[in-house]
């Protein structure tokens, strides 16, 4: 694995590289549909070429099992880059809007713009996707970027280090690679758009150092994502096998794992039965431990594994599958634990591996009243095909993403938005969405000289002809409204503004 080998970039090779990239937008050299289009099928061709690299790299940080890799990374980015490079021009082209009709001659237009050089900052747990989605959409957007990949996969670091100036033009786009020490100092720079992806500790001091030079930011961050379970109206099994499908990918180290199951107590053990089945069939008894299964990764490091094996410790909660760990490799047994607390060590933080405690409550509406005193997680998964209970998560939780019936699968879907909200960060991604968090909607209008008839009134001296003619703009009519208020009396609203101002 020495081709492996992670370097920090010296201080004075990031300066060059800022410079070198500031020059190149104020040159446009990124800008060209043409040139975009070719430096994203460019990172396809990255990605293609170099397979065989990239699997071993992921297998060397995260023990990754190459199904995962290839389908969840590889293969989402060739698809994410060669679609985007597809979709350029009806993103980027100028919108016309629909005004009133005297200023329908007033050519107004909202032209999409790069907002200049960026600065990409991702995590170790999918290295690929989460370096490569963003850079995606920077390059689409035509903006020049730093990519600074995690020091903690190291392997795939080093790769990108290697490969993205091979394939990209080094004038438009770079991989610095460092620790917290360097990456605090790349943050001292005034970068036009920051996306970090990682968690929340980190994104405040991202949040503080963008701030001082007022840096727009995208924040992607975690956090507990809970699965309600309605037993009345969901199959059980289906929901148990899905459900530890996403808590063993990647040994549970994503973003959007299921962290925590809330089920009705009565439905407890049906539920825990079923997982017991899923789990057979996926690592059967009579192959050994799942800590030996080709099909199971590796938690990424020793301090993250002493994190899981500490929460593991102090629980107090019945374990009710698996429970075993191999400290040499990294790995614990894909885990349930039942009746689990609020306090709870299994409670306390985003599990981030393959642990899953299960939260009894009496109903849907207790389950409810428990996310909503927590965080707004990432995601609301849950498993019920009730129209009610559907109706009711909807509309009485906040989460990024909601999902019904199924875990993880949200990220393959390329026309929808992924964000989180409140503690799970903020701004959009995936296609158009991140082209969209780096381009600038640059509003404008061009008023022909022949409108200045038009225009005569707003010149001083105000006169009261003059006044009359403007003070229409405040006249119009305000629609009568009524809501019934709490109590059950009606209310009536009639008294707000409905004009503009600025
Ligand atoms: P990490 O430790 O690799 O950190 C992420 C990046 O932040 C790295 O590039 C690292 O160098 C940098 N960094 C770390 N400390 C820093 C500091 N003090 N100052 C400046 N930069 C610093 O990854 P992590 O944070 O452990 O990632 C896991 C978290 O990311 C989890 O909470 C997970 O849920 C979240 N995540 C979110 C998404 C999403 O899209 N919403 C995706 C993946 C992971």
């Amino acid at each position: 694995m020495a081709e492996f080998e992670l370097k920090y970039t010296p201080q004075a090779e990031v300066q060059s590289i800022y410079d070198t990239l500031q020059r190149s937008f104020r040159k446009g050299v990124a800008r060209p549909l043409g040139y975009r289009k070719h430096q994203l099928y460019r990172l396809a061709r990255l990605l293609k070429e170099n397979k065989e690299a990239i699997l071993a790299a992921e297998h060397a940080d995260l023990g990754k099992p190459a199904q995962e890799c290839l389908v969840g990374e590889i293969g989402a980015m060739m698809d994410r880059s060669i679609k985007s490079a597809e979709s350029l021009e009806e993103w980027s082209k100028p919108q016309n809007v629909e005004v009133p009709e005297w200023q329908k001659t007033w050519s107004p237009k909202v032209f999409s713009i790069p907002k200049g050089v960026v600065l990409i900052i991702s995590p170790w747990n999918y290295p690929t996707t989460l370096s490569l989605q963003p850079l995606i959409g920077a390059i689409a957007a035509g903006c020049p970027a730093v990519l600074k990949p995690s020091e903690i996969s190291s392997h795939h670091s080093a790769l990108l280090a290697e490969l993205i100036p091979k394939y990209l033009d080094p004038e438009a786009y770079a991989v610095v690679n460092g620790g917290i020490e360097e990456t605090t100092r790349v943050l001292e720079f005034k970068w036009d758009h920051i996306f970090y992806t990682g968690n929340g500790r980190v994104a405040r001091i991202i949040a503080a150092a963008a701030a001082k030079h007022l840096t727009p930011c995208n924040l992607e961050l975690g956090g507990k994502s809970p699965v309600v379970i309605d037993p009345d109206s969901c199959d059980l099994k289906i929901a148990a096998k899905r459900i530890l499908c996403g808590k063993t990918t990647n040994a549970g180290q994503i973003c959007v794992c299921p962290d925590y199951v809330l089920i009705p107590r009565h439905a407890q053990d049906a539920f825990i039965s079923a997982l017991r089945e899923a789990h057979d069939s996926f690592y059967p008894p009579s192959s050994g431990s799942p800590l030996d299964s080709p099909s199971f990764g590796s938690i990424i490091n020793k301090v993250q594994y002493e994190r899981l094996k500490d929460m593991k410790r102090r629980t107090k909660a019945e374990l009710v599958l698996g429970g075993g760990e191999d400290e040499a490799r990294r790995r614990f047994e894909p885990s349930v634990w039942r009746d689990v607390r609020e306090g709870d060590s299994l409670l306390e933080m985003e599990i981030f591996g393959p642990f899953l405690p299960i939260v009894p409550v009496e109903d849907i509406n207790e389950a409810i009243e428990y996310i909503n005193d927590h965080p707004s997680p990432l995601v609301l998964y849950s498993f019920t095909t009730d129209p009610k209970v559907k109706q009711a998560l909807l509309e009485r939780t906040r989460s990024g993403n909601l999902v019904f019936n199924d875990v993880v699968q949200q990220l393959s879907v390329n026309e929808l938005p992924f964000s989180g909200i409140g503690e799970s960060g903020y701004g959009y991604q995936i296609m158009k969405y991140t082209y969209e968090a780096f381009s600038h909607l640059r509003a404008s209008i061009d008023i022909p000289y022949a409108y200045e008839p038009f225009l005569a009134a707003r010149y001083a001296p105000y006169t009261k002809e003059k006044t009359s003619i403007i003070a229409v703009a405040s006249e119009m009519e305000v629609p009568e409204s009524e809501w019934p208020v709490r109590g059950g009396e009606e209310r009536k609203a009639n008294g707000s503004a409905n004009g503009n101002s600025h």
